[in-house]
């Protein structure tokens, strides 16, 4: 990394929601001491956006980064542990599948198992494919144990993540940005002052009439962009023709149905409910398209189908899926909603603000801002944009539903070149193409493919220079060391009871380590 001219090098982040707590506390623990100077900035009568509860594996190895005590983190923020998230209704009413974070068995002779599975069901001998996924038998009994580092272990082969109150994260990253020395400032940002030269911004200035200066802003400010949109007028690609999920209400309810480990989403007429289990409520909230349907008939459908009373009022929330044109612009890096969203559906914003975190650590500019930093961190910042954009149409194209216009038109629009060719090849060969950026790795491809009725013409040949017979017996042991290892896990309720009483070590990296980077 090179040395900052006249370091330190002076960091606005400008809001105190997930994003900008997760970035001050990733700064401050990973950049070199005395190599910048972090202020952050946020606005309490403004607020958060105060939803975001569900998440991918990849935080686990953020908060491993920053060395967070993983029973002392779940115990403040309330988390449970997640498997993976279980899709109703999506391909057809009645349907169910669970998108596992992990792995449908092992490859074979080299040959991926899912295809050895194919000939497998053309032959008669398959179960289902649930059956070769441990985190889903797991989730479906409502059990939970760590992964295991033994790779010879059935538990070796699948990661998690957690469902968290995030209020409750930002306060603990709070804390611990603090403790290392970020600055906290309370006020409301009312102007923003560029430089007449080059366009850069020099300062903001708060309600109370104080000014605050930096050499590398961060936008944290959510969906408004203060500093990338509202002073720089990046401009905004808009994705609603293929995620055209456009407003949401979010209400938490008591928990009176299981502690399942794994969120569920479930299709609705012109949209879907999540419902996401905490150790404390239930999070739940109806994410749907304006053009498809009203507020009214939304609001009713989410609240029809609680568990149990409302906590607290309906949170309306308002969003249009895309992304800035630039996320990072002159000497402004946007972090989180300010830089672009993607409907929940995946549970991918936290982990986009943790890949955003991840390449401005990579590309951390000193006083000069070579562009050539700007013009990286936005090429692969976009790419994992687009690449979890495409896996989220892919849930809505790959429908047989056509029971509201909303799925209709959904099954019948005309998706991104990169999902149609993905779409494509997998259709022909079942190959997924690897790529180095998008968080989504093969098993979750396979997942979303045939869960959604996606199906290969016919699988690969080299499957056939195994014997039936071995194959046969193979699947069997495979399906069976599952079920057995499943029922040897406690109930996913112990597993908290245990870290509340701090009885497990901290796994906070165990798992397969494809699940994050
Ligand atoms: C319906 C819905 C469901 C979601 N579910 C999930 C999920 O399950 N999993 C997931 O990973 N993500 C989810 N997200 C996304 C997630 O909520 C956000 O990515 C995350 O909360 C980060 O938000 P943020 O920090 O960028 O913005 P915000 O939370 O909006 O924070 C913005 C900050 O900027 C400050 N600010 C704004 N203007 C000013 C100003 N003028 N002066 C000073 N300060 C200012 C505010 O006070 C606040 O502190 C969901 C989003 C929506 C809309």
């Amino acid at each position: 990394m090179p040395e900052p001219i006249n370091k330190p090098m002076r960091v606005l982040i400008v809001g105190g929601g997930t994003a900008g707590w997760m970035t001050a506390a990733g700064l401050s623990k990973l950049l070199p001491a005395n190599y910048a100077d972090i202020q952050l900035v946020e606005s309490q009568q403004i607020g958060t956006v105060g939803v975001g509860e569900a998440t991918v594996p990849h935080i686990r190895f953020f908060n491993a980064k920053l060395g967070i005590d993983e029973n002392d983190f779940m115990r403040k923020t309330k988390a449970t542990f997640k498997l993976g998230i279980e899709f109703c209704d999506w391909s057809r009413l009645g349907d169910s599948y669970i998108h596992p974070f992990g792995e449908y068995g092992k490859d074979i002779d080299s040959v991926p198992f899912h295809q050895h599975w194919l000939r497998a069901q053309q032959e008669g001998f398959a179960e289902k494919l649930e059956s070769y996924s441990l985190p889903i038998i797991a989730a479906r009994e409502d059990k939970f144990s760590f992964p295991s580092m033994d790779i010879s272990s059935p538990l070796s082969t699948f990661s998690y993540a957690y469902q968290f109150d995030a209020g409750l994260y930002a306060q603990y990253l709070r804390k611990f940005s603090e403790e290392l020395g970020v600055k906290r400032t309370e006020g409301k940002i009312i102007d923003t002052q560029l430089n007449s030269e080059n366009g850069f911004v020099n300062s903001v200035t708060l309600e109370d009439g104080s000014v605050l200066e930096a050499d590398l802003f961060i936008d944290c400010s959510g969906f408004r962009g203060l500093l990338i949109e509202q002073a720089l007028k990046t401009g905004y690609d808009d994705w609603t023709k293929w995620l055209p999920c456009d407003r949401a209400f979010a209400v938490p309810c008591e928990t009176n149905g299981p502690l399942t480990p794994y969120s569920t989403a479930t299709a609705k007429d012109a949209g879907w409910i999540w419902r996401i289990p905490l150790q404390h409520r239930v999070g739940n909230g109806h994410v749907y398209s304006s053009a498809f349907t009203n507020d009214d008939q939304a609001l009713n459908a989410l609240v029809n189908q609680l568990e149990s009373a409302p906590q607290t009022e309906p949170k309306k929330l308002f969003f249009k899926t895309g992304i800035r044109k630039k996320t990072w612009s002159k000497n402004v890096v946007s972090i989180g909603l300010s830089a672009g969203f993607l409907e929940p559906l995946e549970s991918t914003s936290i982990m986009l603000i943790q890949v955003a975190i991840g390449y401005l650590l990579d590309m951390f500019p000193d006083k000069n801002f070579d562009p050539v930093n700007e013009t990286e961190f936005n090429r692969v910042l976009g790419l994992e944009y687009e690449r979890v954009r495409d896996f989220l149409i892919l849930h809505y194209h790959a429908t047989e539903r056509d029971d509201t216009e909303f799925w209709n038109y959904c099954r019948n629009m005309q998706v991104p070149d990169s999902l149609a060719y993905r779409m494509q090849l997998f259709k022909e060969s079942g190959v997924v193409s690897h790529y180095k950026e998008g968080a989504f790795l093969d098993a979750s491809w396979y997942a979303v493919f045939f869960g959604q009725n996606i199906y290969p013409q016919n699988y690969d040949p080299r499957a056939d220079k195994v014997s039936r017979d071995v194959l046969e017996k193979h699947m069997a042991l495979l399906s069976n060391a599952n079920r057995q290892s499943a029922s040897n896990m406690p109930l996913h309720s112990l597993t908290l009871q245990d870290v509340n009483a701090n009885k497990i070590i901290n796994h906070a990296v165990a798992g397969i380590p494809g699940h994050a980077r």
